[in-house]
């Protein structure tokens, strides 16, 4: 990509030196190169854009603090998080009734607790709860503005619905002084006929996993391998018909990109059926076993997913939505950033969220883990016998730990101010872990540069992403 001439000229009068908001307040058009019949507000245009790119650091050797001289995370922190946590949740069961070919639980996965068809233990799912609510009383409980995430996973949730009965009546006990709890789930949807009353009643957020129309789901099939796409979508006709606010205000779908669907097809299918779009997910290429990597990439880039969706408008283009949201100054690209107070301060690398700060999420084998998403070898606490075992001290080393293992990598990688990289999304048992995201100067700088040039070419992609 062509670095405008303007601009290189600026680049060698700002290495010389030269006090440029003088020269240009001065109208010294001479110095820099410009003819008679250059326009001044052309200059003060690219000016604009070298400011730009020199606050982020374009210009320097590294635009950020070095990891080593950062804070490390203590025991007061993991607290204030864990106080302040978002969700709390649990894996209802482990047991489901379908057998997606792409299942996070099945056979392209390593990292997860074996699948035993095991349900979760109130008594513990209610310890967990109780000693959440206890912190959420503490002066230390600054998101008092908002809802907490009261949600349930599986496997398949429903399959376990007296525990999820048993856990939204004993929650609306509960007083808060601050916060309301927010029921969510996010199932397969083809038991929503036997339970749907209750879950309109409850006012749950319902996420429904559906790839698209009959051809685009057929990974998603039962356990006697035929597809489940009709039961499916008979359920969501009649939690349409029995509820059409309902269904509008909290209905969501999900579906997981691979190589029998593509977006705009998939966004089409969610409109004309039931004017929704749908969130698009990728599949997961964490945890991936090292015998399956070949099919599984068959499966995720068959369609060459990622192409697709960065051509399609509708669904923005993935490369510079991050880099506006993290460059325009409107927005903080990760609370992680935001914490650390300053411009190019990190408290930690990678994209990972603060301990707890997402979600406290309780598994059917009484593993306390900081999101259902990550692989689940990767347990920080217990509940045992209606006791909370969650070593503040323990959880602060483990994750200085990890970031440590990190540090030479994300020291210098350009990424790191856009970086949503999830550190237990990298293969963590080696003592310097690779990551595919990481870019490095060169590589940031065409691409910084790529994406100006095509800001400039089409400002819409801007106002898309940031708005008017
Ligand atoms: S996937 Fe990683 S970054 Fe995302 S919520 Fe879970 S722990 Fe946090
Ligand atoms: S992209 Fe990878 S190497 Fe770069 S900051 Fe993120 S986690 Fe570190």
């Amino acid at each position: 990509m062509i670095i405008h001439p303007i601009i290189k000229k600026l680049i060698q009068l700002y290495n010389k030196g030269v006090d440029l908001d003088q020269q240009i307040n001065e109208r010294n058009l001479q110095l820099f190169d410009i003819k008679n019949s250059f326009d001044l507000e052309q200059l003060k245009y690219y000016y604009t854009y070298f400011k730009f790119l020199k606050e982020n650091g374009y210009f320097e050797k590294s635009k950020f603090t070095p990891l080593e001289k950062m804070k490390k995370y203590n025991v007061e922190e993991i607290k204030y998080h864990l106080i302040n946590t978002d969700q709390i949740s649990f894996e209802v069961t482990d047991a489901c009734n379908l057998r997606c070919e792409y299942c996070g639980y099945g056979e392209f996965y390593s990292g997860y607790d074996k699948r035993e068809g095991k349900e979760i233990d109130f008594d513990n799912a209610k310890a967990l709860l109780d000693y959440i609510v206890d912190l959420k009383k503490s002066v230390m409980n600054v998101k008092t503005y908002r809802n907490i995430g009261f949600s349930f996973y599986g496997g398949e949730p429903l399959l376990n619905f007296p525990f999820i009965e048993k856990m939204v009546n004993y929650a609306n006990t509960i007083k808060l002084p601050y916060n309301k709890f927010l029921f969510q789930m996010t199932t397969n949807g083809l038991f929503l006929d036997k339970y749907m009353d209750f879950i309109i009643n409850h006012d749950f957020a319902l996420a429904i996993s559906l790839d698209g129309n009959k051809e685009h789901n057929a990974y998603r099939v039962l356990a006697n391998g035929k597809p489940s796409f009709d039961k499916l979508t008979k359920n969501i006709e009649l939690l349409k018909n029995k509820s059409p606010e309902y269904f509008e205000k909290n209905v969501e779908f999900i579906s997981v990109l691979h190589d029998k669907n593509e977006p705009y097809e998939v966004r089409d299918f969610f409109m004309e059926k039931y004017n929704k779009i749908p969130r698009l997910l990728p599949l997961a290429n964490y945890g991936v076993r090292e015998e399956k990597k070949e099919e599984f990439e068959r499966m995720k880039n068959g369609n060459n997913t990622k192409q697709k969706i960065s051509n399609k408008k509708d669904f923005g283009d993935l490369n510079s939505d991050r880099f506006i949201k993290t460059y325009c100054g409107y927005t903080y690209s990760k609370t992680s950033t935001l914490t650390a107070g300053g411009k190019n301060h990190r408290f930690v690398s990678t994209g990972t969220c603060h301990p707890f700060e997402k979600s406290v999420f309780l598994t059917v084998n009484g593993k306390i883990l900081p999101c259902e998403r990550i692989p689940q070898k990767y347990g920080l606490g217990w509940v045992k016998e209606k006791k909370v075992e969650l070593d503040y001290q323990k959880v602060a080393e483990f994750y200085n730990g990890l970031y440590s293992k990190l540090k030479d990598k994300c020291n210098v990688c350009e990424r790191s101010d856009e970086c949503l990289k999830c550190i237990f999304h990298l293969d963590l048992s080696s003592t310097k872990p690779e990551c595919s995201d990481f870019i490095n100067r060169e590589q940031f700088k065409r691409r910084t540069t790529g994406i100006l040039s095509s800001l400039e070419l089409d400002p819409k992609i801007y106002q898309n992403v940031v708005g008017d």
